[in-house]
């Protein structure tokens, strides 16, 4: 498979992989298709995104660790959703796949969304055809998914277990789209495992006691609990582990410009020594597991 799709996903590190950790980050994608046709201002509409994340984890690659990105916008196509995670109503012609929509959908929030940030209004002045998000699915998100799995599974192959980071940041506080009240303040981190469906505890601790060790601010499982990348891909009998990591955005920048703020380098710093942490967690424990 390739490492690079133009418009699509961007692989980091295979050359210089040591161990079977890798990191993705599905939202951090800012290159709009020209096919994305919508009836939102284009400046709100990058609310949805989570700017930059994909480089605050660059500093993974020193450690050993593969790093994924998206290039395409979340708000296009999510691909921290379910390929079925969409309303048959929101849809105008028949979609050609099964359709199974959860809350997010409900919320506009699915797999194409149809709600904008911040506010939650429509996106679109129509609705989206059949066609429209048969494409999105095939030429964007399959391909990521599909690319995230086979990266976690030769890593598993080849090391018996694997480590996934699942890399997010979100609103300073809860906006009128989140299922939590509006203007609920966010702490500085949120991790999700799927209350422990999707990494072994001892996993979600070690980052836990890093980041609270560093005067920081986190919670677990609440409000975010993980989606479908980690519900997907985490199995920890079958030494499988995928962990969700949410950052607070006013960690490292400018919600409205975007831009970063004066903490991002710190933030960076925070995460390359975080990965060498957890790298060294990997390798004990991958010779605990040999011994
Ligand atoms: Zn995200």
């Amino acid at each position: 498979m390739t490492d690079h799709i133009k418009g699509v996903l961007t692989v980091e590190g295979l050359a210089t992989q040591t161990l079977p950790l890798v990191l993705d980050s599905p939202h951090s994608g800012i290159d709009y298709p020209s096919d994305f046709v919508h009836a939102a201002d284009p400046q709100e509409l990058r609310h949805a995104e989570d700017t930059h994340v994909h480089d605050l984890w660059r500093g993974a690659l020193s450690h050993g660790a593969v790093l994924l990105h998206a290039h395409f916008p979340r708000s296009y196509v999510d691909a921290n959703r379910a390929p079925d995670d969409m309303d048959p109503d929101q849809i105008m012609g028949t979609y050609p796949l099964p359709l199974n929509p959860t809350i997010k959908s409900t919320l506009g929030i699915g797999l194409c969304w149809t709600r904008k940030p911040p506010e939650g209004s429509p996106l679109y002045a129509r609705k989206l055809t059949a066609d429209e998000v048969y494409h999105r699915v095939t030429r964007y998100h399959r391909p990521y998914q599909t690319r995230l799995r086979q990266l976690l599974d030769d890593a598993h192959s080849k090391w018996h277990s694997v480590w996934h980071v699942n890399c997010h940041s979100m609103q300073e506080v809860a906006s009128a789209m989140s299922t939590q009240d509006r203007g609920t303040p966010r702490p500085d981190f949120v991790l999700g495992d799927l209350d422990g469906a999707a990494c072994a505890g001892d996993v979600t601790q070690k980052v836990y006691e890093f980041l609270i060790a560093r005067g920081y601010s986190v919670a677990i499982n609440d409000p975010y609990k993980g989606m479908e990348l980690i519900r997907a891909n985490g199995d920890p009998a079958q030494g499988r582990h995928s962990l969700q990591i949410e950052v607070n955005r006013k960690l490292y920048m400018n919600e409205t410009t975007r831009e970063p703020n004066d903490g991002y380098d710190d933030l960076k710093s925070t995460f390359t020594e975080l990965s060498q942490h957890l790298a060294q967690f990997v390798t004990a424990t991958l010779k605990g597991q040999k011994t």
